[in-house]
C-alpha cells in the first residue's frame, strides 16, 4: 500500500485547506501566489505569503489521528510510504519516515539563484522586517520551498511518487479535491498498474469514478480503522 494525502488529512490540526466551504481560496486569491508573480515582485508577493503562512497557522498544529496511523502503518513491511501533497511537515513530525513531499515545504526556503535550501528561521528576521530574504551563501532572492502555482515539480520528487504509484497494489488516498495536477494524475497512473485505489474524502473528487472504494468522511475517524481492518496498524 502506498498512502497519497493532501490539506484534507491535516484539517483536524486546524490547517485549513484551499478548497473546503470557507478554505484559503475564499480568502486569498491563488493567482498571488504563483512564481511568475514572485519573481515580478518578491516584497509584495512575500507580503502576501506572511498573511498566508499567518492563515495556515502551521506553529500551532499538532499531528492528529490520521498522520499517526499513517506513521504506524510504516511498520508493516506491506506499506511502502506516504506522498504527499501537504507543505505542514505534520507526517514526518507523527513518526513517517518514509514521505515524498511533492509540493515541498513550507518548512523550508530555497535561494532562487543557487538553489540551496535553507531552513524557514533563516529567513524569519528579513521577512519580521518587512524585507525579502536573502540566500546568505550568494545574496540570491529566497523563495518559499514549496511548489508556487506556474512552478514545475521537482523532477526527482515527482519521479519517486510516479514509481510508488506504479509499484503499489493498493493507493490509499485521503483527504484532497484531486484537481491540482500532475498531482493528481499519481490516481491514473496506480489506476493503469492494476491498483486498487480507496479514496478517503468529505467532498466528491473528480475522480471518483476510478475508484474501487469511495469513503466518505473524515480522515481522523476512518484511517485509525481503516488502517487496522488491513492489519496495518
Ligand atoms: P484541497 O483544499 O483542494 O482539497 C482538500 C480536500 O480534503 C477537499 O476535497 C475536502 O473535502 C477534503 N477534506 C477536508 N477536510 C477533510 C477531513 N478532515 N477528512 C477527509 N477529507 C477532508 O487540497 P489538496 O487537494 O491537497 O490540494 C491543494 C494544495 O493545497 C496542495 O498542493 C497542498 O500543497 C496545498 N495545501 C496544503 C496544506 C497543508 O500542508 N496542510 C493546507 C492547504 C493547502
Amino acid at each position: 500500500m502506498v498512502a497519497f494525502t493532501g490539506a484534507g488529512v491535516s484539517t483536524e490540526s486546524g490547517i485549513p485547506d484551499f478548497r473546503s466551504k470557507g478554505g484559503l481560496w475564499s480568502r486569498f486569491d491563488p493567482d498571488e501566489f504563483r512564481f511568475e508573480r514572485f519573481l515580478a515582485d518578491p516584497t509584495r508577493f512575500w507580503a502576501m505569503r506572511g498573511e498566508l503562512m499567518r492563515a495556515l497557522a502551521l506553529d500551532r498544529a499538532q499531528p492528529n489521528a490520521a498522520h499517526v496511523a499513517l506513521a504506524r502503518a510504516e511498520r508493516s513491511s506491506r506499506f511502502l510510504g506516504t506522498i504527499t501533497q501537504n507543505i505542514d511537515g505534520l507526517h514526518a513530525r507523527a513518526g513517517s519516515k518514509r514521505v515524498v513531499e511533492v509540493h515541498g515545504s513550507a518548512l523550508r526556503v530555497r535561494c532562487v539563484e543557487c538553489l540551496r535550501f535553507f531552513p524557514f528561521d533563516a529567513a524569519r528576521a528579513a521577512l519580521d522586517r518587512g524585507e525579502v530574504p536573502r540566500c546568505d551563501a550568494c545574496g540570491g532572492v529566497v523563495k518559499p520551498g514549496t511548489v508556487l502555482f506556474g512552478e514545475p515539480m521537482p523532477a526527482d520528487d515527482l519521479a519517486r511518487a510516479e514509481s510508488w504509484a506504479r509499484a503499489c497494489d493498493a493507493l490509499l488516498v485521503v483527504g484532497t479535491s484531486l484537481e491540482v495536477w500532475p498531482a493528481a494524475g499519481l490516481v491514473p497512473l496506480a489506476c493503469a498498474r492494476g491498483a486498487r485505489v480507496v479514496l478517503v474524502n468529505r467532498d466528491a473528487t473528480p475522480l471518483d469514478a476510478e475508484a474501487d472504494h469511495v469513503l466518505r468522511g473524515s480522515a481522523g475517524d476512518l484511517l485509525p480503522d481503516l488502517l487496522a481492518r488491513a492489519g496495518l496498524a
